[in-house]
This record gives C-alpha cells, structure tokens and sequence, in this order.
C-alpha cells in the first residue's frame, strides 16, 4: 500500500482479517489526501475500498461498498456539457461528487468528467439514455482506473467464477456483456 500511495506522512497498515486491513495515519491532510484521490487498485486490477473509522468504530465491522470514482460522458450535446448535466447524470449512476471544471473550459475531447459515488454492490451501468428536447439520447458511460469487475453481471466486488450467473467454462463471450 505504501507503494501504492507514496504517502508523505507516516502510515501503519494493521491486518484485521480476509482482505481488510485498518491504516492509521500522522498527518489528517495526507489522510483525506488517500481517502479522496482513490480509486486505488492494487496490483493494477483489484480495488481497495476504503472508507473512514472513527474511535468508536470497531473496523472490522465498517461498510466497505461506496466508491468515488472518475467517469467520462461520452455523447452529450456541446449545449448540455454543463455541471448541471454532471450533477444529474451523476445522482442516475450514484451519489453526484463535483464536476471537473478543470476540463469544462476547453470542453476537452467533447467528454465531460464527472466524480460520482458509486455502489460497487450494484452493476456499472455502460450507458444512460436522456430526454433531451423530446428525443431520447443515449450517452456513452466510461470509469476510469476500472478495477477487475465480473464481465457477466458487471459489478465489482467478484470476478466471473464467483459470479451467480456463472454456469462454468461454456459459458461463450455472447453471455458477457461487460467483457472488455
Ligand atoms: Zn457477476
């Protein structure tokens, strides 16, 4: 994990059990700094979800199944590449965080970069169709530093063989809509 975050301040890392882990941190602002900038993905692929404890929280017994997450739109009208759009696109694929306004200047690449508190329980949607001036549009929905995510139901918290819509090796690349 030091590797990972290439902290400023000192961090403990305690093992709790499974896959949990509690760290401990000298400084609140390189804290935030980790707590704010994930998604971190070890070994490049697997998510490590954090989330704040408090001392009077046991952490083993702490929620792990929100994370922010960067997403680029992709599709969207250069009219409607507002934060108003960010913020409701954003509150259809989670809990709406800010918009990069960074970005919003230049209208970069036509993509507009929203941060949104995602669900991992819950599929990653691919995708979010718009009533836009009576059409319907649909807009192109991409994560970045996507962690390992099971490409038959596109949640990320297992991978395809702990998957309950698995039914084994047959299973052909038809039946995985999320396989990249
Ligand atoms: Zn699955």
């Amino acid at each position: 994990m030091r590797n990972l975050w290439r902290p400023k301040a000192q961090v403990l890392i305690f093992y709790l059990e499974d896959d949990r882990f509690a760290f401990g941190f000298n400084s609140l602002s390189e804290r935030n700094t980790i707590l704010r900038g994930g998604p971190w993905l070890f070994n490049k692929q697997f998510l490590l979800v954090l989330a704040e404890a408090n001392n009077m929280t046991y952490p083993s017994r702490v929620p792990l199944v929100h994370q922010e997450s960067w997403i680029q739109v992709k599709g969207l009208p250069f009219y409607y590449m507002t934060r108003q759009m960010g913020k409701f696109l954003g509150n259809q694929l989670g809990k709406y965080v800010l918009t990069d306004q960074s970005r919003m200047k230049e209208r970069f690449g036509s993509i507009l970069r929203i941060r949104v508190r995602l669900d991992i329980q819950k599929p990653l949607r691919q995708y979010v169709a718009l009533q836009l001036e009576g059409r319907t549009l649909s807009v192109d929905i991409r994560y970045e530093k996507l962690p390992f995510t099971c490409f038959l139901c596109g949640i990320m918290d297992h991978v395809e063989d702990q998957c309950e819509k698995y039914h084994g090796p047959q299973d052909n690349d038809y039946a995985k809509p999320y396989g990249r």
